[in-house]
């Protein structure tokens, strides 16, 4: 559905602080560029030109995965992000395979969620087509109770919000993100919704009046429209690859109560017209198949030899800032 906007809706979009592209340096066996105290768990995680960009975060990352026992694969996995090498075969040229770097895919690495939210950006932008989407946030009052229950709490008045009468006229669809915040000086914690939602224009107040109906307290909401694609783009990155800063990381027990109580849960939300979107499946690709860890592959002898030896070749002089390296050879000359 696509409506008009009207002069005092219009915001114009914040600029993004950085750009979405990973940053990639081409410099090998160079230390962590830290300032914290080293910890032996530090020593699972090499320096990588993957990271550069957040390296005292992961470090920070895979100290709580370890004490929160997040599960050893898990852990194994985040620290390991970019340093394993997966080889690939066309399905379409026999003798054409690729070097890929392997990659965590875990919520809490930062490169992974760059990634993840080129792709999630993609498909949001798609579904929004021609049509004008707004910004909805949605906080609750400040409490001293544990994250998990405010989350919870959080979910629950979402859910109830969209059962009611005035949400179904207003909104048929959109894409909620969950924003966590905490403020060290009282130990709260502050949780956020923000929505992309297609629809009609609602009053701010009778947002707000809804709002504080389903949750009792609170009632500060914010509502503005995005008319260029780009804002929508911005704010969809934005909140896909925002993690927790520092006033959560800093501090050993906020970080561990925050990966407890996000466990298995579901940080973003879609409903209406948005439900069906795929929004972290990695498209398939039918062009390529994963054959394994080239490491197992090589130990254990199960390619052709002159694979095992130009991948051998590979590994040893590869830079990197290459992800995906390209294995192309005429079996029958080497
Ligand atoms: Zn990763």
């Amino acid at each position: 559905m696509t409506t008009t906007p009207t002069a005092s809706e219009t915001a114009p979009a914040a600029p993004l602080p950085s750009s979405l592209d990973v940053q990639e340096t081409p410099v090998r066996d160079q230390p962590p560029p830290t300032g914290l105290r080293p910890h032996p768990s530090d020593a699972a995680l090499r320096w990588h030109p993957r990271h550069t960009h957040a390296t005292d975060f992961r470090i920070l990352t895979h100290r709580a995965l370890i004490r929160t026992a997040a599960g050893s694969s898990r852990t194994r996995r985040f620290a390991e992000c970019g340093h394993r090498w997966w080889l690939w075969q066309s399905t379409t040229t026999a003798d054409r395979y690729q070097l890929r770097r392997g990659a965590c895919h875990d919520r809490l690495c930062p490169a992974c969620s760059t990634v993840r939210a080129i792709r999630m950006r993609a498909v949001i932008l798609d579904w929004i087509g021609h049509d004008h989407v707004r910004c909805i946030t949605l906080t609750l009052r400040h409490t001293a109770d544990r994250l998990m229950d405010r989350l919870d709490r959080l979910y629950a008045c979402f859910r109830q919000l969209r059962h009611t009468p005035a949400w179904r006229k207003y909104v048929t669809g959109g894409i909620g993100f969950v924003e966590v915040r905490r403020n060290p000086n009282t130990n709260t914690w502050h949780v956020h919704l923000h929505v992309l939602a297609k629809g009609t224009w609602w009053p701010q107040a009778d947002l707000a009046a809804t709002w504080k109906a389903v949750t009792g307290d609170s009632d500060i909401v914010d509502i503005r429209l995005l008319v260029q694609p780009h804002a929508a783009a911005s704010y969809v990155t934005k909140y896909a690859t925002k993690l927790v800063g520092p006033d959560v990381h800093n501090s050993d027990r906020a970080f561990d109560e925050y990966i407890t109580a996000i466990k298995g849960r579901k940080l973003l939300v879609t409903f209406g017209t948005a439900r069906s979107l795929k929004l972290l499946t990695v498209p398939p690709d039918p062009d390529w198949q994963c054959k394994g860890d080239i490491d197992f592959l090589i130990s254990h002898d199960c390619i052709p030899t002159w694979v095992h030896d130009h991948a051998l070749a590979a590994l040893a002089t590869v830079p990197d800032n290459v992800h995906v390296y390209d294995l192309y050879c005429d079996p029958d000359t080497g």
